[in-house]
């Protein structure tokens, strides 16, 4: 249900890909500017109604984590990073420095399109959902004025760790979350580097919200990155 009035911005060197990325943005209705270095990038940013940026993290002029934190300073625009580099440390960095969402090279057409749409859905949501206290994937709802979580339609029993991670999801629908910003979020600065606590966090809400915790179906774990509550 994308109205297609967006205007995105993809910010990349290698032409074949941003010549793909255009042609499949154009097929699907949106507005898109190409912009092949970092400072063209800041010059289409400042000149430009932009709603969402694609961004290479390998530039000829400077870093994509660069771009990123610079944009950060004044943008809460949606960031989608493509990377070539299939390491998750760069994955991680990216996403903790700002960027909403990764996709590593090569990826389909396909693949690109879903997660603009999650974004995109997103960022007509931020307005209502401050008027919508029940949020709800799948079976699984979440009631923001009540503290209270519910599964098919009953109350679901969750300590307040489990609610603050739930809810915490529930705030970030779609979007991937690193480990790093999910300890800082729950348990404070300090306990930024116990991931032993959260993996037993989430163990336990996945077997009170999971019909099968082993494969689960609402809470996915991102291997080497973190996780992501699914957009249903
Ligand atoms: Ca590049």
């Amino acid at each position: 249900m994308i109205n297609q009035n967006e205007t995105i911005l993809i910010v990349e060197d290698d032409s074949q890909i941003h010549n793909f990325i255009a042609y499949i943005l154009k097929q699907e209705g949106f507005s898109c500017f190409i912009a092949k270095s970092a400072q063209n990038a800041m010059a289409v940013l400042l000149s430009q109604k932009i709603d969402l940026m694609i961004l290479d993290m390998g530039l000829p002029d400077l870093d994509g984590m660069e771009v990123i934190r610079k944009v950060r300073e004044w943008s809460e625009m949606p960031i989608i990073v493509v990377s070539a580099r299939d390491q998750d440390k760069d994955k991680v960095s990216a996403l903790d420095a700002g960027a909403d969402d990764y996709l590593t090279k090569p990826f389909s057409a396909a693949e690109l399109m879903a997660r603009i749409r999650v974004l995109i859905r997103h960022l007509h949501q931020t307005v209502k959902s401050s008027a919508q206290p029940v949020i709800s994937v799948g079976e699984l709802s979440i009631d923001f004025e009540k503290r209270q979580v519910f599964l098919k339609g009953e109350t679901l029993h969750v300590t307040p760790l489990e609610y603050n991670l739930l809810s915490l999801f529930f705030r970030n629908i779609g979007k991937v979350l690193t480990t790093q910003f999910i300890l800082k979020e729950i348990y404070g600065i300090g306990y930024g580097t116990d991931t032993q606590a959260l993996r037993a966090l989430m163990a336990g809400l996945r077997r009170k919200i999971e019909p099968v915790p082993a494969r689960p179906r609402y809470i996915l774990t991102e291997i080497g990155v973190g996780y992501r509550l699914v957009d249903e």
